[in-house]
């Protein structure tokens, strides 16, 4: 293939490569990975909130537990001081208020121990909901991305086939030829080589002057439009 054909060709498959990523992109299943996708960042928000709050929970439980425990330990103690007989009636009552007051802090802490699992409860469930929501996102995905490769499979043959023949169309492209055209890609959004039809190229079709022409024909077969300054391949060439 001459360099200009196959500046041509691969300008070709650029722009159909370009056409089926936007097919891709516009197909349903993408906007609905999209919200997916934002729904999971949420959640996973969310859900390390709510791991926090569990587990401080946990930590309120656990020390309740203990605070329950170390008050029985002294009213054990206690009682069996008053139990070993070896005190004297002011001791006594003494210890009496202090047992007194034992039972009653036992009872606040175990009221609030009641509050506390309930609040452990409430965490837990909000947390394993959290995480039923997240299963089902996943699920949701991968069955929309089922049905999107399935959906795709004819663009992405054809996708597959282009770029192979990208590679061998790019064999007959010289590297500096290759680097303005990849430049005026992204200049002209794809469209970066036009042919000159008689003396008007074939994008920006503005007519050339007789000099102007004279000089092109004159500068080789790959030259730049002195209008729009796309590539221009003066040589005729076979219609694609
Ligand atoms: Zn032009």
């Amino acid at each position: 293939m001459n360099e200009y054909e196959a500046l041509l060709r691969l300008q070709n498959i650029d722009i159909a490569l370009m056409r089926h990523s936007r097919q891709l992109k516009a197909m349903p299943q993408q906007k609905k990975l999209a919200a997916l996708d934002s729904a999971k960042k949420k959640l996973a928000g969310q859900l390390t909130k709510i791991v926090g709050q569990r587990k401080d929970a946990e930590i309120d439980v656990a020390d309740s537990e203990a605070e329950h425990a170390h008050l029985l330990e002294v009213q054990g103690e206690v009682r069996d001081k008053l139990n070993s007989g070896e005190t004297g009636y002011r001791e006594i009552s003494s210890i009496e208020q202090q047992l007194t007051s034992l039972a009653k802090k036992i009872e606040k802490v175990e009221f609030k121990h009641g509050e506390k699992m309930a609040a452990l409860e409430r965490a837990q469930k909000a947390e394993n909901n959290a995480r039923d929501l997240d299963r089902k996102l996943d699920e949701e995905r991968a069955s929309l991305e089922a049905s999107f490769k399935k959906d795709s499979a004819d663009i992405m043959a054809e996708v597959r086939k282009l770029a192979a023949e990208r590679k061998q169309v790019l064999a007959d492209v010289e590297p500096d030829t290759l680097a303005t055209y990849d430049k005026a890609a992204k200049r002209f959004d794809g469209l970066a080589v036009e042919r000159l039809v008689g003396n008007v190229p074939s994008v920006c079709r503005v007519k050339l002057q007789p000099s102007l022409f004279a000089d092109l024909k004159k500068a080789g077969s790959i030259t730049e439009c002195p209008y729009c300054h796309r590539m221009l391949v003066t040589e005729e060439v076979a219609e694609q």
